[in-house]
């Protein structure tokens, strides 16, 4: 009677999500100010006053032009101008053609994934890995294939990588700067992956994609270089948003880019786009198309994470928790104080600190720590942090 995938998707949301809906009901019975919630990747930094102030002045425009639908893959004028953007600040020579506007960097890659996909593929994600994908992978009919990280710091293990790789292999799903642990993969790191993917594509004689899933590129400390990666490997596909760094999650906005060095890029083109039809997204939001072509530019506030980060990271030394310093995006990974990542979820709970666990990531005993959130919170839960570490001696 129903497609029970689909059943099973709905009744079982993610983990991030059954403790972000879990959060918002505790806030209600003992207070928001009791709850320290680090559940959910929701940007605490405003989004920039450019934003407001064009939403007012598109609220005063023709309402049928700026309500209308646009071309499936977004205007092309605001296309150019974000071509033109990404030219100033990597050297090349993009235009319109090469992007793909979308709802933001979760339909980038789920769209990015059903333009490649056919039956049989295999799609590799680096562990820890970002829930979502396997849902995307998954549904679009491939098998998703784990390949840990490198232990001692977290980039990718590009030997693993290798042997994970057969004939199958349709693409590599790469994240930097990474949610959940914070690395930001080293020049040398993607030049690795770039050297062991040629050699693989050219054995398997087609190409292995490489989707680079890029939400939170400017959120870097200490003013990192995040290496652009189609400059690195020419048949990566770049899934991107405005979520993260202009702090717009909930208007969905972002974008796939098809770089005209991919192999066959014409053709890969039209299937993101036929893929975005076969999805039913039908064009990304119109009024954000034209914000964004506004505030493109703008600089990301990471001043207030980089606050944040440090005093979690003092907490945590305080009371002498493990966890890997972040080099970007604003999540700290935290080793749980027990090998079973929900029971010490479980037990943070009773401290009202909501700390996801690392099992649907991928790997067990650790938890995800989102510090997207007021400075406040984080100062005020020391005593549960203290706590949840005493209830471990
Ligand atoms: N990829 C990663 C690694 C993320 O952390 C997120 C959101 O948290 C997404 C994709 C989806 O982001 P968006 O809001 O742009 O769809």
């Amino acid at each position: 009677m129903l497609n029970t995938t689909m059943q099973s998707l709905g009744a079982a949301p993610s983990a991030i999500r059954t403790l972000f809906a879990y959060g918002a009901e505790r806030k209600k019975v003992i207070g928001a100010d009791k709850v320290f919630d680090y559940s959910i990747g929701n940007p605490s930094v405003p989004a920039p006053q450019e934003v407001g102030n064009a939403m007012v002045e598109f609220g005063q425009a023709d309402p049928v032009a700026v309500h209308a639908y646009t071309q499936a893959a977004g205007d092309p004028d605001i296309r150019q101008h974000i071509a033109d953007s990404l030219n100033r600040q990597h050297g090349t020579s993009y235009d319109a053609s090469n992007l793909y506007l979308t709802c933001g960097a979760a339909a980038a890659i789920s769209i990015s994934l059903k333009a490649i996909i056919e039956p049989g593929d295999e799609i590799i994600v680096i562990s820890p890995y970002f829930p979502e994908y396997r849902v995307w992978i998954e549904t679009h009919g491939a098998r998703i294939v784990e390949v840990p990280a490198r232990l001692d710091n977290f980039e990718i293990d590009l030997p693993a990588l290798e042997a994970a790789i057969t004939a199958h292999t349709k693409a590599v799903i790469i994240n930097t700067p990474n949610n959940p642990v914070g690395v930001v993969y080293s020049l040398e790191n993607l030049q690795g992956l770039a050297s062991v993917l040629t050699r693989k594509s050219e054995q398997n004689g087609r190409p292995i994609f490489l989707i680079s899933d890029e939400p939170y590129r400017e959120l870097v400390y200490g003013g990192r270089e995040v290496p652009w990666v189609p400059s690195i490997y020419d048949n990566t596909i770049v899934c991107y948003s405005w979520s993260k760094c202009l702090s717009l999650p909930g208007e969905r906005i972002g974008y796939v880019l098809v770089p005209p060095t991919a192999t066959e890029h014409v053709a890969l083109t039209q299937a993101v786009s036929g893929a975005g039809r076969a999805l039913g997204f039908i064009c990304a939001p119109a009024l954000f198309q034209r914000i964004i072509e506004r505030c493109v530019d703008l600089p990301a506030d990471i001043a207030t994470y980089e606050r944040n980060r440090q005093i979690l990271c003092d907490i945590l030394d305080e009371f002498g928790y493990t966890y890997i310093e972040p080099q970007g995006a604003f999540y700290l990974w935290v080793k749980a104080l027990e090998d079973d990542a929900q029971a010490f979820s479980d037990k943070a709970k009773e401290h009202e600190l909501l700390l996801v666990p690392s099992d649907s990531f991928g790997v067990g005993g650790w938890v995800r720590l989102g510090y997207c959130i007021a400075e406040e919170t984080i100062r005020n839960s020391r005593e549960a942090f203290g706590a949840l570490k005493r209830d471990y001696e």
